[in-house]
């Protein structure tokens, strides 16, 4: 997920919360707890049944950890890469054994950026001699010269301390060393902030001079794992070599810059770009029995960054879309309307599957109610969010089924690259919220694999949305 500059809010409420939950609801717009079940129109037998039989299969069976495993067997998936054309290859199998209603591809152009060999890093100073560093190059990044990168280094925390010593930094590598803020609870807050320097610093430092940037990387935990992401340059400046350091790395040159701050830093990296190549949006559907042209939608990103293997970020989101769809089949209901899995590529790299899948021809005809994207994470269920704050109500019926699958609030938001195109058609735009401390530590990184996903977890994410996906499917929106 890359959600760059989007910082969410996200407010949980303890279960037993009653009165407080109370005061909460006058205090907070947009957070609505989930009362007391009222009139259900789909009958509550009919709810009773569903939600028994699509718990029992889910988390007796746990198949969307299957899923997952079978995408992220391909390993890393860049954007354009032959392991993401693998990988939609894998899924188009997953999804016709699963005997859905019509499974298709979309074509889609795609921008091809490779990283070629491992990156390097050496300090190399008169005091201490020479230290390697761990770094990686930042997804859209130009490589250095084929000898590597040599100049002086000046750390800088923000951009005001850039603009404050421009004229210290012609000729050198700037080092932007700002960690993710600790006393922000909702993580991903604390990422968007953090992550503006990975995306724009090269251009900020190439502005004034700057031959390359390092950049911290963006997680809480302090380990040597580099995490990469997307960075863009601004035309406007030279393209510089940008690169992200491990949150150790960081610290250990944030104190040897200390004891010599004359020292050189050395960096190789052969990343480029090469040729757009035309890969494709995945899809497979139940299709309604009533309204057919009436779509609800779950989805997530296919392709990954390829230090890992892409799991929680998003083979998860895309095992859970379709483990909803398996649940639903195989409990043996018959949506209304259309309930779709769209696995899209190229979220990290700009969205292109998204825009691609919203103007799509194939759209025409359809009517997109609401939208589902799972890309923040495999962990436990915590609650959900919706564009539109009347689905808090809409839900309501299902009160009584979710909470005891972890789901304590509705509250608006959600929604996710892929399926913001979508909105300006009026589609509904939802996410299921998961308990998120620990996503970064995995996020972008050699730790995102198939292993750091709990199989309980990820199923009953699945399970929380067979049920809203059905509901919806059902009830319309
Ligand atoms: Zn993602």
């Amino acid at each position: 997920m890359k959600d760059v500059g989007q910082a969410k809010s996200q407010i949980g409420l303890k279960k037993n919360w009653w009165p407080v939950a109370i005061l909460g609801l006058l205090l907070i717009p947009g957070c609505r707890e989930i009362g007391p079940p009222q009139k259900a129109p789909t009958s509550v037998s009919d709810l009773e049944n569903s939600f028994e039989t699509i718990k029992n299969l889910g988390l007796q069976q746990e198949r969307a950890q299957e899923f997952l495993k079978a995408i992220t067997a391909v390993g890393g998936r860049l954007t354009g890469s032959p392991e993401a054309s693998r990988a939609v290859e894998i899924a188009t199998k997953l999804m016709t054994t699963l005997g859905l209603d019509r499974v298709t591809t979309e074509p889609v152009e795609v921008g091809r950026w490779v990283r070629g060999e491992k990156e390097q890093a050496l300090v190399k100073s008169q005091q201490f001699g020479w230290q390697s560093l761990n770094i990686c190059a930042l997804g859209n990044s130009q490589g250095t010269p084929a000898d590597g990168l040599e100049a002086g280094v000046i750390e800088i925390s923000s951009l005001e301390e850039l603009a404050t010593r421009k004229d210290r930094v012609a000729g050198r590598i700037v080092f932007f060393n700002t960690p993710m803020d600790r006393t922000t609870i909702e993580p991903f807050a604390a990422y968007g902030r953090a992550a503006q320097f990975r995306v724009h610093g090269a251009s900020q430092a190439a502005k004034f001079g700057a031959v390359g940037v390092v950049v911290r990387s963006n997680t809480f935990r302090q380990d040597d794992n580099p995490h990469t992401g997307l960075m863009e340059y601004d035309r406007n400046w030279p393209a510089i070599p940008a690169a992200a350091i491990s949150t150790v790395g960081a610290e250990r040159l944030h104190l040897w810059l200390q004891q010599d701050p004359e020292l050189k830093l050395w960096i190789r990296m052969n990343c480029r770009q090469e040729k757009p190549v035309v890969s494709a949006n995945l899809i497979g559907q139940l299709t309604g029995v009533e309204k057919p042209e009436e779509v609800i939608l779950i989805g997530g990103h296919l392709d990954s960054w390829d230090l890992g293997s892409g799991a929680h970020d998003d083979a998860a989101g895309c095992a859970v879309a379709l483990e909803v769809l398996r649940l639903i089949k195989e409990a043996g209901l018959k949506p209304k309307r259309t309930i779709r899995a769209v696995l899209f590529m190229d979220e990290e790299f700009g969205g292109t599957g998204g825009r691609a899948y919203a103007a799509s021809g194939a759209r025409k005809g359809e009517k997109h109610l609401a939208a589902i994207e799972q890309d923040r994470g495999g962990f436990a269920p915590l609650g959900l969010a919706f564009s539109r704050e009347d689905l808090a109500l809409k839900l309501q019926p299902l009160e009584e089924y979710l909470r005891p699958l972890g789901i304590n609030w509705i509250r608006t938001g959600g929604g996710g690259v892929d399926v913001a195109p979508l909105k300006e058609q009026g589609t509904v735009l939802g996410a299921l919220i998961p308990e998120a401390q620990r996503y970064f530590d995995y996020h972008h990184c050699a730790l995102d694999v198939a292993e750091a996903v709990h199989p309980r977890e990820l199923e009953l994410q699945a399970v929380v949305l067979a049920l809203v996906v059905y509901y919806l499917a059902q009830e319309g929106v």
